[in-house]
């Protein structure tokens, strides 16, 4: 079973977008994973196909209903749906390298991106969806977290990076940032590569890179580094 993913938006000509380029999209054109983008205006049932009203209690804006949101997630996802329903969401739980490998090792999501104030509350409730965040800032509508949590998502799937070893020593894997990262030429505008990384000594260089991550992850996030020795120890 491939990693189905499935958006609701009210931008559908939005996707694939980024995730139809580079690796996301060669794995989804080799049918690595699958993705459907549905029209939460298809499911409006009025004859101006209206999904959005005014909020009750009164207040700027509008807001998604809950009516109409919910008929396209029925379209979407049966009942019997094992994939988890996320709605994209800035009071939502913040996204994270390793709710994207929790994600990655399922049968897929169904991915819902709010515009306007956002979405009636009670479909939150009626249709199980998990608010998810990618950062504490407010975008103008859902889509771009989307893609954002898709990409990050997709490029743990097996088969779609091409060298596994990149994906497990990046930044946030073994809770540190990356050390630093060099390539040809030897010699850039008087800057040298650090001399141990051309010794050809493996173990010496592993030994590097580990320091190089400690120092790094200590100088900008040293909030990370509680979470980087519970890692090592286990
Ligand atoms: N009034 C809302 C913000 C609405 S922004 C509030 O204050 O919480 C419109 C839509 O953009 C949201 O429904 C959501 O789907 C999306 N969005 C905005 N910021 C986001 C973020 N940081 N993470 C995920 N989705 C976000």
């Amino acid at each position: 079973m491939i990693f189905r993913a499935s958006v609701l938006t009210l931008f559908p000509e939005l996707f694939p977008g980024p995730l139809g380029a580079s690796l996301a999209g060669r794995a989804l054109a080799e049918g690595l994973w699958s993705l459907d983008v549905h029209d939460v205006r298809d499911a409006a049932s009025d004859r101006h196909r209206s999904v959005d009203d005014t909020p009750a209690g009164g207040g700027p804006g509008m807001v998604m209903r809950a009516d109409v949101l919910a008929a396209a997630i029925d379209a979407a996802s049966p009942t019997d749906d094992e994939r988890p329903r996320l709605l994209m969401s800035p009071r939502g739980r913040k996204l994270d390298q390793a709710l994207a490998g929790v994600l990655a090792s399922g049968p897929g999501v169904v991915v819902i991106a709010g515009r306007f104030e956002g979405v009636d509350e009670r479909v939150i409730e009626g249709r199980n969806l998990h608010e998810v965040s990618i950062g504490d800032y407010v975008l103008a509508g859902g889509e771009v977290a989307a893609m954002v949590l898709l990409e990050t998502v997709v490029r743990l799937l097996p088969g779609v990076m091409g060298n596994v070893e990149s994906a497990a020593s990046e930044s946030f894997v073994g809770g540190l940032l990356e050390y630093p990262q060099y390539t040809r030429p030897q010699v850039w505008e008087g800057r040298a590569i650090p001399e141990m990384l051309t010794s050809g000594d493996h173990g010496k260089i592993a030994e590097w890179r580990r320091r190089e991550a400690l120092k790094v992850t200590r100088e900008r996030r040293p909030d990370l580094l509680p979470a980087a020795d519970q890692a090592e120890e286990e």
